[in-house]
């Protein structure tokens, strides 16, 4: 395409763009939803790719719901065609790594989120359950014999107590450091932020001097995954849309497939010029090949 290159597309591009590819991954927060509000037109957008009979699947680095959870919420949303096999989240993608890649054996230690611990325990993953002792300290609570893995996502009730834990248990070489996601913080709306499971997995890894495996974006683990549910994904068939350039425009270029920026959630397009501008090679791969305000801006490409 002429127009492919960290440019705003409009009308006719966007129609031949949306043509010419037949897997379309969507980023979720930011691009599809503001935490519970829809953004507007976004429904209609992936409705109409559907029943176009193009496939399109949720890439969320948001660990702290399983899989069911979003089939709800996109529902309630009015994205009434989405279903459970359409989505790939950090957490539902962690419990494949452990089963499928690792087959861990023995239990595995969550800083979480209960609906974190729900998707692995659906995998037949063990987690270690946590007392719920108000008088433990890392001084006088047990610690599990046969851990053999500390995975760590997004916790809102997270406590000194776990980060020790944790740390005690990566002292064993033979358990593996993963972390769902690296994402630093997310925005809320009054211009507050929540710090994301990359704030915890940066605390962990000073105090381990480990580094953990990431599995979420931008790893390549969430396409592997994609890739062997459905059959015949080509990457060069594929579209990734996202909103922040570190974490979605940098996992389609590790996959190896086209990404679209889309303006309505953390980056902004200034911000991806200038990674286009430095002389640095490695920021190439977090520049979008196209750039767009809003996925609304696909729907006049539906109409006859
Ligand atoms: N993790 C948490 C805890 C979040 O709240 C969010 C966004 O709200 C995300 C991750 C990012 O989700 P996404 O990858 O869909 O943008
Ligand atoms: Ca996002």
């Amino acid at each position: 395409f002429g127009f492919k290159g960290c440019q705003k597309i409009r009308g006719p591009q966007i129609r031949s763009l949306l043509e010419a590819k037949d897997f379309f991954l969507f980023d979720c927060d930011g691009v599809i939803w503001h935490g519970e509000k829809a953004i507007t037109g976004a429904a209609k957008v992936v409705n109409a790719l559907i029943r176009q009979g193009k496939n399109v699947v949720f890439v969320t680095n948001n660990c702290t719901r399983p899989r069911e959870n979003y089939v709800h919420k996109f529902c309630r949303l009015g994205f009434t065609d989405v279903m459970l096999e359409q989505i790939f989240s950090s957490s539902y993608c962690s419990a494949l790594y452990l089963r499928d890649v690792v087959k861990v054996r023995g239990q595995v230690f969550v800083i979480g989120c209960d609906g974190l611990r729900r998707e692995l325990l659906e995998a037949g993953i063990p987690c270690v359950e946590e007392a719920d002792d108000p008088d433990a300290t890392i001084y006088n609570c047990a610690l599990a014999p046969d851990v053999k893995a500390v995975l760590v996502g997004h916790d809102d009730k997270l406590t000194f107590l776990k980060l020790a834990k944790a740390s005690c248990y990566l002292r064993d070489p033979d358990c593996l450091f993963l972390a769902t996601d690296n994402d630093p913080w997310h925005p809320l709306s009054g211009g507050r932020i929540l710090p994301g499971s990359g704030s915890l997995t940066a605390a962990l890894e000073v105090a381990s001097g480990r580094k953990a495996t990431v599995i979420g974006k931008p790893s390549r683990f969430m396409f592997e995954c994609i890739s062997s549910q459905f059959r015949g994904v080509d990457p060069a068939q594929c579209l990734m849309v996202g909103d922040r350039l570190e974490v979605d425009m940098l996992f389609g270029s590790n996959c190896g497939l086209d990404t679209m920026l889309t303006l309505t959630g953390v980056s902004q397009i200034e911000e991806a010029q200038e990674y286009r501008n430095s002389d640095l090679s490695t920021n190439q791969s977090l520049v979008p090949d196209y750039v767009v305000d809003t996925i609304a801006d696909f729907l006049p490409a539906f109409e006859e």
